[in-house]
């Protein structure tokens, strides 16, 4: 009898796994759809040798020393920043929007102050900020709206900015600044031989199981569990009976080349150009030395694997209908990306999974565990 049962083997479901077994001493099976651990974060090595990501560019960055040094028990790392450009009106442009950014498009000299003043003069006046055209236009105006955000958008989500919700262009700041850094939390990291492997040495515990090419629909009756968890699409776990959530999907189409070096970053987005959204090169992120290269170029889609939710308002009250469901259930948690119908990175899904641990800890009784002291006294 395992105490319990989690599907999905990403992020959520690996952190939790390693806290249940490790902490409660509780016995654990990990099944998952597809033939590999870590969700999303999957990484592997290629036909020639390159570490890719299976799922597009996974770059870790947290503010939370926290969640950092909980990941650091199961990886090394490797310190790395990342860089994006913009190929827009046939430059490459530093994205997030800087000052270098302004001054090589439009051929200028501005200071810092001077670009306040710039976007100032063409940033427009909107009520209320509510969706992601707002948020951009309102900041820094239509022309470098329609250049850099409406574009991108309209292929990534197949939606117009002004159709969803402002958190989505939100994550993109602008700066006054040369910071050209696409991310400035405090830590900012691969990990040092890959997600994967960090993956592997979380569940490595003897009371976690692994079953993978499983959907949990095979094996829920077959198994004998107490309690669930469960991180994959919440309106799939209820049968879609209020109707679909949309999620939005990706093609990946991945290449080796035979080159050292691709491009001049890890990532070169295209919001004017091509029908993918961005071309990313992995030897930046992993360091990796190497004679060959490999790139993955996103492709959106409508159908496909589900992995990003669409914040959208009549999204979030389809969403509230099913959080209401699982609310009510005993001993079911839904954690994750798509079971919390949450735009999360990675560290975000760490910590939500670190939370729901603290929960579980304080209300479900501990099955057969040895007490804590018991534990704490022989690890001395
Ligand atoms: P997932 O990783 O999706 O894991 C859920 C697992 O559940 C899946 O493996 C799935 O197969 C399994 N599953 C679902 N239903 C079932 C079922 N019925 N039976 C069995 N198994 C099931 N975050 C960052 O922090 N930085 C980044 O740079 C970054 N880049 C990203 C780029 C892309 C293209 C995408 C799509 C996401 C990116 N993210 C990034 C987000 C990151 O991938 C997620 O935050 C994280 O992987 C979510 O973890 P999770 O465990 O919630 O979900
Ligand atoms: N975005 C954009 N142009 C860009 C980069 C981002 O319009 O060059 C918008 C787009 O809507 C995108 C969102 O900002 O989906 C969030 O960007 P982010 O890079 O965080 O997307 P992710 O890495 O999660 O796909």
């Amino acid at each position: 009898m395992f105490d319990w049962l989690i599907v999905g083997a990403g992020f959520a479901g690996s952190v939790l796994a390693e806290r249940l077994a490790t902490i409660r001493g509780e016995r654990v099976l990990v099944v998952d759809r597809r033939p590999h651990i870590a969700g999303n974060a999957y990484d592997r090595h290629n036909d020639a040798g390159l570490l890719i990501h299976q799922y597009g560019p996974h770059i870790f960055h947290t503010n939370s020393e926290m969640i950092f040094e909980h990941l650091s028990q199961f990886t090394e790392w490797r310190p790395y920043e990342h860089r994006v450009l913009a190929e827009v009106d046939g430059k490459r442009v530093p994205m997030p929007i800087n000052l270098d950014t302004v001054n090589q498009l439009y051929g200028l000299s501005l200071t810092s102050e001077e670009l306040e003043g710039f976007f100032a003069e063409r940033a427009e006046k909107v009520a209320e900020i509510r969706t992601s055209e707002d948020v951009v236009v309102s900041a820094i105006g239509r022309d470098l709206y329609e250049k850099f955000f409406q574009g991108y958008t309209r292929k990534q989500w197949g939606l117009d900015p002004s159709e969803l919700d402002k958190s989505v262009t939100s994550r993109v700041p602008t700066r006054t600044n040369r910071d050209d850094r696409y991310f400035t939390d405090s830590f900012q990291y691969m990990p040092l031989h890959g997600y994967t492997r960090m993956f592997e040495k979380m569940l490595s515990h003897p009371n976690i199981k692994v079953m993978l090419q499983t959907d949990y629909r095979e094996i829920r009756d077959l198994i004998p569990h107490k309690r669930l968890i469960f991180t994959g699409p919440i309106d799939e776990f209820y049968g879609h009976r209020f109707g679909k959530l949309p999620y939005r999907s990706l093609r990946f189409e991945h290449e080796t080349l035979d080159m050292p070096r691709y491009q001049s970053v890890g990532t070169v987005n295209y919001p004017q150009t091509h029908a993918f959204t961005r071309i990313s090169e992995y030897k930046h992120m992993t360091g990796q030395v190497h004679p060959k290269t490999s790139i993955t170029r996103e492709y959106p889609t409508a159908e496909g694997d589900p992995y990003y939710p669409v914040p959208r308002a009549e999204n979030q009250a389809l969403y509230k209908r099913y959080e209401a469901l699982a609310l009510a259930e005993q001993d079911t948690w839904f954690v994750g990306r798509l079971a919390s119908y949450r735009y999360y990175n990675m560290d975000q899904v760490v910590g939500q999974a670190l939370a729901t641990f603290r929960k579980i800890d304080e209300t479900v009784p501990r099955q057969g565990a040895a007490p804590v002291k018991a534990m704490a006294a022989a690890a001395i």
